[in-house]
């Protein structure tokens, strides 16, 4: 027996890195700096892996390609936001009522159909490669630390939205796509965000209630009115029985301009939800907004980027 021998098989040179740096590790070397630079070189040399969002060299072993810089520049939208949609405010005073909380331009106009939405960081540089990552290069690992600041995003909503047991729906895509992607990156961040339970939340991930009957078309140059057209009809509500008197969380990884997830909104008000919260990865804030493009722009954008 092999075993008895005392001989380590290794199936692969990926074990066998693993096996040395744990080795290295344990045995207490990286005090010597010769020993550990020489685990890394050997490890690089086996694996020359960069970080793919700033192409920094990757020393340690992990199943996500991004280096420990790069994570911790993705930090929560500083700053006041507003307190129904989640836009950045310039001026939160100048938005604020009497005794109320600051709400942006379009909130005080006119009312989202949802009660209030709430993003992790701003989508951009790396949070945007990031999400570029999962749902563009099937990087799946990316979906956990998406989904631990999707957490805190939802913790960010427990103190409105008190003891009330919330359905936790991820904004569903087209089948074909999810065929074509191999998974709805919405559910899977959803998923890895439920596992640390959110404090003073309960959550049921319900993924099968709404879906995408239809694909929608290019959003570029269209007014909030045209834009809302152009989504009518694209979900329906296929369990209303579940829907009826229940409060429910949306969950996407971005929101753009706010218009799919009012959709969605709408329409499971419309099948007898009282309440529609939203959290989401990220959010484009107002700076970026006037380069804001929507998910399909982006999309058919980075496909055709792919075939030439
Ligand atoms: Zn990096
Ligand atoms: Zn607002």
């Amino acid at each position: 027996m092999c075993a008895g021998l005392g001989r380590i098989v290794f199936s692969s040179s990926r074990e066998l890195t693993r096996a040395i740096t744990a080795k290295v590790v344990s045995a207490g070397h990286c005090f010597v700096p010769w020993t550990c630079h020489a685990a890394e070189s050997l490890f690089a040399t086996l694996f020359p892996s960069d970080c793919r969002l700033c192409g920094a060299p990757l020393v340690k072993i992990s199943s996500l390609p991004v280096c420990e810089d790069c994570l911790s520049a993705m930090r929560p939208i500083p700053g006041e936001v507003c307190s129904v949609c989640g836009e950045g405010l310039v001026s939160p005073y100048a938005f604020a009522q009497e005794h109320d909380e600051p709400r942006c331009g379009l909130c005080r106009r006119l009312g989202p159909p949802f009660a209030k939405a709430t993003a992790y960081g701003s989508y951009d540089g790396g949070l945007r490669e990031l999400i570029h990552l999962l749902k563009y290069e099937q990087v799946r690992p990316a979906a956990n630390v998406l989904g631990r600041m999707l957490a805190e995003a939802i913790t960010d909503l427990s103190s409105s939205v008190g003891e009330t047991c919330l359905l936790v729906v991820p904004v569903p895509l087209h089948t074909r796509k999810v065929r074509q992607r191999g998974f709805n990156q919405a559910e899977l961040i959803a998923r890895a965000a439920l596992k640390l339970k959110p404090v003073g939340m309960q959550l049921t991930l319900e993924s099968g209630i709404l879906e995408r009957r239809r694909e929608t078309q290019s959003q570029i140059g269209l007014t909030r009115h045209q834009r809302r057209e152009n989504m009518r009809g694209a979900f329906a509500v296929t369990k209303p029985a579940e829907v009826q008197d229940r409060e429910i969380l949306l969950v996407d990884d971005v929101f753009t301009t706010g218009t799919t997830v009012s959709e969605c909104a709408r329409m499971l008000r419309r099948a007898g939800s009282p309440r529609v919260w939203v959290a989401t990865v990220a959010r484009t804030l107002k700076i970026e907004a006037t380069y804001a493009i929507s998910e399909e722009e982006e999309e058919s954008g980075l496909a055709k980027a792919a075939h030439g």
